[in-house]
């Protein structure tokens, strides 16, 4: 198998230093079914996912108990949407000939 390809992580932000032993816990114990369901008909939540206020915001709030399916499909979108921003907006200016056209 080739090496995994080397990527930026999309997460910058540390989590708290009690997600591990109080929050994710207690918000797995808030939400045992899956709340994404974009993937699952309410699968038994095993990760706990950042809502729409952002990944830095590690308010009960902000989060959601969900399934591993539904999360890694959140979680790839976020990736590529980061992968996005780093991206330069356009290749070549919008005004000007085409470099083939002479
Ligand atoms: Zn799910």
């Amino acid at each position: 198998m080739p090496p995994a390809r080397k990527h930026t992580p999309w997460r910058t932000v540390p989590l708290p230093p009690d997600w591990a032993s109080e929050v994710r816990p207690r918000i797995l114990a808030r939400d045992p079914r899956c709340r994404l369901r974009t993937h699952c008909w309410g699968a038994r939540s095993v990760e706990v996912d950042h809502g729409d206020l952002g990944p830095d915001d590690h308010s009960d709030a902000n989060l959601r108990g969900v399934c591993a399916r539904c999360h890694a499909h959140r979680t790839g979108q976020q990736g590529a949407s980061a992968a996005n921003e780093r991206r330069p907006k356009r290749l070549r200016p919008r005004d000007g000939r085409h470099p083939g056209i002479q």
